[in-house]
């Protein structure tokens, strides 16, 4: 373990916990304790704790609602930051848009734009995390995704603050220049455009998508897609198609439902996901000579 990080510790005092257990703060339920946890609810704590980790030299990760990564058994090593950083303004004047904080649920926005009749964002009502997280990974379902909903984001780097446009970002297929690490900054807090409609049109087309998704992908604790679609396919299809739907490593499930999904059965471990990962891609590589490339984030010590 690495020397505490003091000026944090002054800062946040007892809120800086250690040796806390990650597992509850993932969608996968998966995952080892972190040195040192510390919870932000404001964009200004965040910004406070990064600063900090950047000046002092210590080593952080950044969990939305770590529903993108896979958190090694033996845990991450430094400063944990979990953003709760939630609020959320709606900017009723021409473009039509929302400011949310980055560690605002990304489907509870949306949700909330619908309520007041704002369309724009049905395709991110379904998608779990937070604002910050899909900003990163330009999340997206149904035809919609953060590339083309993003009008500006507000960044903090170790050189100060940004805000970057969509084009900035260096969008791909959940892909940015963040993910990429091409630059290092943390989001904290995001504007996205809407638009005007009734909440009963909105609410319709969620529901559709909210429909889909149920028939399509299996309930439980999971990452949601595992890996990206190749070129011109789909992970889930060359997966089925290798006959790989229902394969287990220990309590980690190659999904019956959605083959590029895995579901942790319950108190599975990330050496038994690692592994299925392993599996699959070799298998799928034997069958069709395609490499799956991963969409979720290995975290931790491996
Ligand atoms: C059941 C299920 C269904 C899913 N369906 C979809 C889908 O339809 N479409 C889709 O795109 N994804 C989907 N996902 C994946 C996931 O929801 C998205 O990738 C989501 O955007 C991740 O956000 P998060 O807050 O959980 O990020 P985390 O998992 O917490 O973090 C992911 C990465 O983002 C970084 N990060 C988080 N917040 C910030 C920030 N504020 N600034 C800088 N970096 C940050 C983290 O450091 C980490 O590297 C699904 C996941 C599940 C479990």
């Amino acid at each position: 373990m690495i020397e505490g990080p003091r000026s944090l510790r002054a800062i946040f005092a007892e809120r800086l916990q250690e040796q806390v257990p990650l597992a509850p703060y993932t969608s996968a339920r998966i995952g080892g304790p972190a040195d040192w946890l510390l919870i932000v609810r404001s964009a200004e704590e965040l910004e406070m704790a990064v600063s900090a980790a950047w000046q002092e030299g210590i080593p952080f990760t950044l969990l939305g609602g770590g529903s993108n990564v896979l958190i090694s058994d033996k845990g991450i090593r430094g400063l944990v930051i979990l953003n709760r950083a939630a609020q959320v303004r709606f900017i009723e004047e021409a473009p039509l848009r929302v400011w949310a904080e980055s560690g605002a649920g990304l489907s509870q926005v949306a949700q909330r734009a619908a309520s007041r009749g704002y369309g724009g964002l049905e395709w991110a009502a379904t998608v779990p995390g937070t604002i910050g997280g899909a900003v990163y990974g330009n999340a997206g379902a149904f035809g919609g995704d953060m590339a083309h909903s993003l009008l500006l984001a507000h960044l903090v780097t170790p050189q100060g603050r940004l805000s970057w446009n969509a084009q900035e970002f260096g969008y791909g297929y959940r892909t940015s220049r963040l993910k990429r690490k091409e630059v290092q900054a943390v989001v904290l807090s995001a504007e996205l455009l809407l638009e005007p409609s009734t909440p009963q049109q909105v609410r319709q087309r969620i529901a559709a998508f909210s429909q889909r998704r149920k028939t399509t992908q299996p309930p439980g604790a999971s990452m949601g897609s595992m890996f990206k679609n190749p070129p011109g396919d789909y992970a889930g299809r060359l997966i089925e198609a290798a006959g790989l739907k229902g394969l287990r490593v220990g309590n980690v499930e190659v999904s019956p439902i959605h083959a590029n999904f895995f579901v942790n059965h319950g108190e599975a471990r990330a050496a038994d996901v690692r592994a299925l990962i392993e599996l699959v891609q070799e298998r799928v590589r034997q069958t069709f000579g395609v490499e799956l490339e991963l969409e979720i984030e290995l975290l931790g010590e491996w």
